[in-house]
């Protein structure tokens, strides 16, 4: 059994004020696999007082200086990327070459593009050619606190604390309590790249403890949150008390509209891509909008290809899917099958229940719905699990009435050979990106969200803006 009840703070390995021990459950057998501790106020005071006295310090250190640590950090990473994928695949159950690939992949995909965005980004300029006693200043927001969630954890903490970094921000990182391991191997790391004491802090915890106290500190400038829209919600009425910064990355129930002339790989890689990471993305396909004329044969090829979905442990090497996270989100899954099933939508391809052959670990069976009316709660809320919704339409406009009519805006997805009809819904859809054809986003790119996907964007340039203050400065001397 792993024990790590440390925090890391103002550069070392520290025991929590409180002894308050949390098991971290594999979710593929059910069983402890690390005891960790939850923080508390203590905690929380001691980390933030820390990134508080190293921010000015870190502020004043030149970005080419802060830039070179995050490469020293990105090569630290790749030796240490088969712990971390070992990490994850135990407490969230990512298959462990799944794991290996995507998931550790993420971290120094985003790690890189900071860099390379930051080198050619101008942290100081004139306002304009014509204006040149006037200075843009980008500078720092203050101390972050940084909020990660379980389901993509080293892609969401790189996407945080490079930013974050690079940007001139001293943090406190409070990860998930369901996915704490990866998290503390890559504060290792940070100390091992010689970030100075306190720029960089972790501890441990849950919403109620630690996040809360984060969000609701007089000493935190930012908190910069992913999760679900709930805890989003209560994170900006905390903050609001001390006016902070807050940076929301939420939930999505993305439309993936699918015209007649789409190419004929499009149906099978709609269901794949919602299967992966067992549906638990908040950019997730979930709700899949096939055209009428192609509909019954979209309904066949998706279900074939959710049966040939296999499920298995995620310590296993292979191309299947793992668990879902924990005991809660299985039951939420079931619960929202059944609402489907009792709402009338058509199950085609798995359902409730554990898939054949196991009988312990939160293994979901892959499981798509056709005939489902964008009113029902399968259609509406976010299940977070390997769980496919197919909805038909007839013309554009009903697909754009469709695909927008839901709380959430992250990504929706298009599938047609026709590229003036694929540019003019990219410009319809509500949401912060639109992926079209299977073609993914360029490096770089935002990611984030509109409506009750939140407000931020993260990754590239974009994200590091958003852990930067704008400041103007008049009657500035040439130098
Ligand atoms: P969550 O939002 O409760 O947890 C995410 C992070 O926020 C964790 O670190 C958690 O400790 C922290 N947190 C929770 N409540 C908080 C609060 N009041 N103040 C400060 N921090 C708080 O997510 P969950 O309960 O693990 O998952 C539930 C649902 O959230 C899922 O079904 C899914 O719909 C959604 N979710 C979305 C994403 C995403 O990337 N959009 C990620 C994880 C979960």
């Amino acid at each position: 059994m792993i024990e790590k009840r440390d925090f890391y703070i103002n550069g070392q390995w520290v025991a929590p004020a409180e002894p308050n021990d949390y098991a971290v459950i594999d979710p593929s057998s059910e069983e402890p696999c690390a005891v960790i501790s939850l923080g508390g106020q203590a905690d929380t005071d001691a980390a933030v007082a820390a990134a508080k006295a190293a921010l000015p310090g870190w502020m004043a250190t030149p970005v080419a200086e802060r830039i070179a640590l995050v490469e020293k950090l990105m090569d630290i990473y790749q030796s240490h990327a088969e712990d971390l994928a070992e990490a994850m695949s135990s407490e969230m159950g990512a298959p462990i070459d799944m794991a290996r690939s995507q998931q550790v992949g993420a971290g120094s995909y985003h790690l890189a593009n900071f860099v390379k965005a930051a080198k050619a980004f101008d942290f100081e300029r004139p306002l304009r050619a014509d204006t040149p006693n006037d200075r843009i200043i980008y500078e720092a927001v203050g101390v972050a606190a940084l909020i990660t969630p379980w389901n993509w954890p080293m892609n969401q903490i790189t996407l945080k604390v490079g930013a974050a970094a690079i940007a001139g921000c001293t943090m406190v990182l409070k990860p998930s309590e369901q996915s704490p391991l990866d998290a503390m191997i890559f504060a290792q790391m940070m100390h091992d790249a010689g970030f100075p004491p306190g720029v960089f802090n972790l501890v441990n915890g849950d919403g109620a403890g630690v996040g809360s106290q984060l969000s609701g500190h007089p000493d935190v400038d930012m908190v910069s949150f992913t999760g679900s829209t709930r805890a989003g919600t209560a994170i900006s009425r905390n903050a609001a008390d001390t006016l902070k910064k807050v940076h929301l990355e939420l939930g999505g129930k993305g439309a993936n509209v699918i015209f007649a002339d789409a190419d004929d790989k499009a149906v099978k890689r709609g269901v794949l891509h919602m299967m992966n990471n067992t549906g638990q993305s908040c950019n997730a396909p979930s709700r899949m909008l096939v055209q009428r004329d192609i509909y019954d044969q979209a309904v066949d090829t998706a279900a074939e290809v959710a049966r040939a979905v296999t499920v298995g442990n995620a310590h296993d090497e292979g191309r299947h899917i793992g668990p879902v996270v924990n005991e809660t989100q299985w039951n939420k899954i079931q619960d929202l099958i059944q609402k489907g099933i009792d709402e009338g939508a058509r199950l085609v391809a798995g359902g409730t229940g554990r898939p054949e052959g196991f009988n312990k670990g939160y293994y979901v069976k892959p499981t798509v719905f056709a005939d489902v009316n964008n009113q029902m709660t399968i259609a509406r809320e976010e299940i977070f699990g390997p769980v496919l919704s197919m909805i038909p339409f007839d013309t554009e406009e009903e697909a754009i009435e469709i695909a927008n009519d839901t709380p959430y805006g992250l990504t929706n997805y298009v599938q047609t050979q026709d590229g003036a009809r694929a540019n003019r819904m990219a410009r319809a859809l509500r949401s912060g990106m639109v992926e079209m054809n299977g073609k993914p986003r360029s490096a770089g790119a935002p990611f984030g969200g509109m409506k009750q996907s939140g407000n931020g964007r993260e990754g590239g340039i974009f994200g590091i803006e958003d852990f930067l203050e704008i400041k103007a400065v008049g009657g500035w001397a040439a130098e």
